[in-house]
C-alpha cells in the first residue's frame, strides 16, 4: 500500500486549510457533510488519524479509536433520524472501489430509499 499523502482534501480539512460543514467532532473523529450529495442526508465521518482506506484503518488504529468511530456513526444515525427507516453505508475502497479521497471515510445516506446496491 502507497504511503498516506498529505495533501489529500480530508487532510486539508482537518488541518483547517480547507472549511466543511461539520456536524460532529471529538478528539479522533470528525464528521461532515458530503459537497455533492446523494442523498437527502449524505455526511462522511473520518478518523482523524493518517489511514488511507477502511483496511488501513482496521489494521493500523487502536481498538478505543475504532469503537470511538461506530460510537460517532450511531450517533450521528440517531442524530440524523435515521435508525428507524435505515440507512446505507458505503467505505469506497482503491480502484475498483472508486475511491476518490485516499483518507479513509464512512459515507453514511439516508432520507430516501437508496435503491440497488450497485447500478450497472
Ligand atoms: P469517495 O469516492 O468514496 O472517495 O468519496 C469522496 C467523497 O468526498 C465524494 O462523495 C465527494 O463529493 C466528497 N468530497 C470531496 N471534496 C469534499 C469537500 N471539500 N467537502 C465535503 N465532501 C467532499
Amino acid at each position: 500500500m502507497s504511503a498516506y499523502d498529505e495533501n489529500n482534501i480530508f487532510a486539508k480539512i482537518l488541518k483547517g486549510e480547507i472549511p466543511c460543514d461539520k456536524v460532529y467532532e471529538d478528539e479522533n473523529v470528525l464528521a461532515f457533510k458530503d459537497i455533492a450529495p446523494q442523498a437527502p442526508v449524505h455526511i462522511l465521518v473520518i478518523p482523524k488519524g493518517q489511514y488511507i482506506s477502511i483496511m488501513d484503518f482496521g489494521v493500523k488504529a487502536s481498538p478505543e479509536e475504532i469503537k470511538g468511530f461506530f460510537e460517532v456513526v450511531n450517533k450521528i444515525v440517531e442524530e440524523q433520524g435515521l435508525k428507524n427507516e435505515g440507512f446505507r453505508s458505503i467505505a469506497n475502497t482503491g480502484l475498483n472501489g472508486g475511491q476518490e479521497v485516499p483518507h479513509f471515510h464512512l459515507h453514511i445516506l439516508g432520507g430516501r430509499q437508496i435503491g440497488p446496491m450497485v447500478s450497472q
